[in-house]
């Protein structure tokens, strides 16, 4: 018998990243469950930005504990002291290998009902990037391996892209706005991706992870009407624009050849959107396996925000007068010869 029985939403989380690009949403999300929510943030007296982020969380009720998943002591303490049950780690790029030191104070634990690693990508163990992207996900997969080895009630989240333009470079997509003067559109613009609101990707985790339909599942975000070719993402923008803008095409080529150079992070970046958009990684596989579950099959009831909403929010920052003054610029790549 299949049931909806939600884990206690009073069990203490613990998340870490929240003041990265999907941590936040993740820990916005915990803190709108009303969970006990605890925030694991590597000390840094410089960085404003981040340390704003973490201020807003913690007004909002979160707890701040300062350190890093590379310390095994702390971290078996931490998790023993607080009665963290759910784990959820969103550390990027370098930190990814940091996570087998957590995986394993988790094992030592023996107390922590979920934990969630770093993926709210794609799925790491289908999808099929160039170098560097392989590279990136062997590191992902690495740490599935061994979570399934030492038997820690997981789940995975396959949320594919963020609703947001997807930039090839290593332009993260929170900080810049859709295009205004030209469209890049990868390949012959065909393959579609899905694209998720952040908020929705929190949202969502949060319901998994109250869900024991979940456990030692790979929850994929399939939502139809979110769906789009980026020749659909770019007539919807330039409908919301209300006038047309010349195309550029980043050809399959192009992408390579970023992705050769081997410049972290954009050339990850852009073996990624070679994977997306010319391979159709997102697209190309059937949910057929056991561990295999899709998101509006779980929650059919709860609706995922439209892409059309999402560029309704980016027109009113464009049409803010200090953004009117900025002009995105895309670059193609043309090997020198
Ligand atoms: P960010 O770099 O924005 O944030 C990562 C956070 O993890 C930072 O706050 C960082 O802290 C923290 N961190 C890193 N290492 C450690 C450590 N050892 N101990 C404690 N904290 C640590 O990451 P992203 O949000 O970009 O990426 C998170 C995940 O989401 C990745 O798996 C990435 O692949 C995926 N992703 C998916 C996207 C999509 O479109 N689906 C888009 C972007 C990311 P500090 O500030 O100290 O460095």
């Amino acid at each position: 018998i299949i049931t909806n029985a939600s884990s206690a939403v009073s069990a203490p989380i613990l998340i870490i990243g929240a003041a990265g690009f999907i941590g936040r949403f993740i820990a916005e999300a915990s803190l709108a469950s009303k969970r006990p929510t605890y925030l694991l943030v590597r000390p840094s007296p410089t960085e404003t930005k981040r340390n704003n982020v973490v201020k807003a969380l913690e007004e909002k009720g979160a707890t701040t504990i300062f350190g890093s998943i590379n310390d095994r002591d702390f971290m078996e303490k931490m998790l023993r002291e607080h009665g963290i049950e759910v784990v959820v780690s969103t550390v990027g790029g370098a930190g990814i290998l940091d996570q087998p030191i957590l995986v394993e104070a988790i094992k030592a634990v023996g107390t922590v009902k979920r934990f969630l690693p770093s993926e709210f990508g794609h799925d790491i163990d289908r999808a099929d990037p160039v170098e560097p992207g392989l590279t990136f996900y062997n590191e992902k997969r690495k740490v599935r391996r061994l979570i399934e080895a030492l038997g820690i009630p997981y789940t995975y989240i396959c949320c594919n892209s963020i609703a947001a333009w997807p930039y090839y470079d290593n332009h993260h997509p929170s900080d810049v706005l859709p295009p205004l003067d030209q469209i890049p559109i990868y390949g012959d613009g065909n393959k579609k991706a899905y694209f998720i609101d952040g908020v929705d990707i929190g949202k969502f985790t949060l319901k998994a992870i109250e869900d024991s339909r979940t456990i030692n599942k790979c929850v994929h975000f399939r939502p139809p009407n979110n769906c789009l070719s980026i020749n659909e993402l770019g007539s919807l923008w330039e409908k919301k624009l209300n006038r047309a803008l010349p195309r550029v095409t980043i050809s399959e080529d192009d992408l390579l050849a970023i992705a050769k150079e081997n410049d972290l992070p954009r050339s990850i970046v852009a073996a990624l959107t070679h994977d997306i958009f010319i391979n159709g990684c997102q697209t190309n596989f059937c949910l057929d396996q056991p561990n295999d579950l899709e998101v509006t099959s779980l929650y059919p009831d709860i609706p995922f925000k439209s892409i059309s909403d999402c560029f309704d929010e980016f027109l009113v920052k464009v049409s803010h007068p200090v953004c009117k003054e900025l002009k995105v610029v895309v670059l193609v790549y043309k090997p020198q010869n």
